[in-house]
């Protein structure tokens, strides 16, 4: 689908969901969004923020993280899963920075990558969110949502990422990650999605053959 209903529909999720990022972690910093990103891996959106505020009121720098303890990483990021893990992580993260970057998060994907429990959508969500550059993270989310509404078909986040740079107008680039993500939370559930009152059903294959069910 690569005609003006993708535009139209993604108009009217603009409207729907707003263009702001709606999460507090990914309208800090670039570094805070990378550590917010990390943290976010497997855990609900209010948790990673709750753990993202209380982590930056403390250590809001990678020089400031690097030399933390661990421990006391692990205390303030309590409410995200894995958060012994994700501690041990986010103070090597921030040495990397400190130590070859001179403190400045790279705002590559292939350099963000190289960086521990960094994979391509956390990657790509840093690049979006963190530096305002074009980039399309695709987790399941999107992954699925597209496929249901027939932008693309697709087998898996990979193939999809490929696919969707052919056919997201430029202008919704930035957009598309935050409009899937939050329209997966909302309506367009794993489970039983609400088509009868999804703002899009006119425009999705999926719903529409529901409809005609
Ligand atoms: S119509 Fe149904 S399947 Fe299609 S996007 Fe809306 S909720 Fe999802």
């Amino acid at each position: 689908m690569t005609d003006n209903r993708t535009e139209r529909l993604l108009e009217i999720l603009a409207v729907t969901y707003g263009t702001r990022p709606w999460n507090w972690h990914t309208r800090q910093t670039p570094f805070q969004v990378l550590i917010g990103t990390v943290l976010s891996q497997r855990t609900r959106d209010e948790k990673t923020d709750e753990a993202a505020k209380a982590l930056f009121s403390r250590f809001p720098s990678p020089e400031l993280l690097a030399s933390a303890p661990e421990e006391e990483i692990a205390s303030l990021i309590r409410s995200a899963n894995y958060y012994n893990t994700k501690a041990a992580r986010i103070r090597e993260i921030s040495k990397i920075i400190l130590e070859k970057y001179s403190g400045n998060t790279p705002d590559t994907v292939p350099e963000l990558m190289q960086l521990p429990g960094v994979g391509r959508k956390t990657a790509a969500c840093v690049m979006v969110y963190g530096f305002r550059k074009k980039a399309l993270p695709v987790d399941t989310h999107v992954h699925r949502i597209s496929n249901r509404i027939g932008l693309i078909k697709t087998r898996t986040p990979e193939e999809s990422e490929k696919e969707l740079w052919k056919v997201v107008p430029e202008d919704y680039i930035m957009h598309y990650n935050e409009f899937m993500v939050k329209h997966g939370q909302n309506i367009c559930r794993p489970i039983s999605p609400r088509c009868h009152e999804c703002p899009i059903v006119e425009f999705c294959e999926y719903g529409l053959e529901r409809q005609r069910a």
